[in-house]
């Protein structure tokens, strides 16, 4: 089936679409960027994707031009009967009515191979629904998600930058990060206040460390940038320890205790936390 595409400005008019600024309502203007989401996301007709916020469906039309299927799931009532009316004939779309965040993936995903997310995110819930996508250990290949430019920046951080924390732990645990592109202000209606990036996720088939505990490691990896100016040694005192067996944890992995937590690989978070596991082990 012929797609056509689908004009951002033309729709808005067409139907008297007004923006809810609070549903982080920013639509993709520029033919550019859109095929450069389209190939960063490298979609094939092997692949179904899923996108979050299809809007008035302008990235949606050229999704559907190359997966084999596309599940879009837009929480507006609004959007929801001109997406019907523009793309509903397409038998490869479907469309969700519900908010992201509270969408069970699996369903979705089912038995499919290959499901990647594509999305012009709404800034708002950016950071929660990476969060969630990830954490939940859903199937995707891949997320190539347009977010806020310090987000994205945070997110491809490496240890000794500014930039790097919590976010850039969690995300390179899971996945390989490539930044795809810079987008200016001027490619969306209305105008957002930030710059954006298109950056691609690439999951990896298992996480980048392997840990004694995974809920270990997160607390340590948070209570390191909650304190960001502090040692690593007073940071990791909320972890309840007693004082020589922390002692005895930094020794047996080889990390200073003087250290701040932004210095530290992701492989040195977990050599500490797997260090503390089994000292905690002892005193229990
Ligand atoms: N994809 C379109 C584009 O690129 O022009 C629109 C992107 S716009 C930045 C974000 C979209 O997400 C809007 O259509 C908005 O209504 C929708 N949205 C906001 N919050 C949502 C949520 N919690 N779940 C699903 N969609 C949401």
């Amino acid at each position: 089936m012929d797609i056509r595409d689908v004009k951002t400005q033309e729709l808005v008019k067409k139907y008297n679409f007004k923006f809810t600024k609070s549903l982080g309502q920013n639509f993709l203007v520029d033919d550019s960027v859109l095929e450069d989401i389209v190939n960063g996301a490298e979609v094939t007709e092997e692949d179904v994707v899923i996108e979050i916020g299809p809007g008035v469906g302008t990235l949606t039309a050229q999704l559907l031009k190359k997966a084999k299927k596309v599940i879009a799931i837009e929480l507006d009532d609004e959007l929801v009967p001109i997406l019907q009316n523009e793309l509903g004939e397409n038998p490869n779309f479907q469309l969700i009515h519900k908010d992201a965040l509270k969408v069970d993936f699996n369903e979705l995903i089912g038995d499919e191979k290959s499901v990647k997310l594509v999305a012009n995110l709404p800034y708002y819930v950016t950071t929660p629904i990476i969060v969630r996508l990830l954490n939940e250990g859903y199937n995707f290949k891949s997320l190539t998600v347009m977010i806020q430019k310090e987000v994205a920046e945070r997110i491809n951080s490496e240890p000794n930058c500014k930039e790097y924390g919590s976010i850039s732990v969690l995300v390179q645990y899971y996945c390989d990060t490539n930044i795809i592109r810079y987008v200016s202000p001027n490619c969306f209606i209305p105008r957002p206040k930030v710059e954006s990036v298109v950056i691609r996720l690439d999951r990896l088939e298992k996480p980048r460390v392997e840990l004694r505990s995974e809920k270990l490691f997160f607390d340590v990896v948070r209570s390191s940038f909650n304190m960001r100016r502090k040692t690593l040694w007073n940071a990791v005192k909320s972890i309840g320890l007693p004082k020589e067996n922390m002692e005895r944890a930094f020794e047996s992995s080889g990390i200073d205790q003087k250290r701040r937590g932004e210095t530290l690989s992701i492989e040195e978070f977990a050599a500490l936390s797997d260090a503390i596991y089994d000292e905690k082990d002892k005193v229990k």
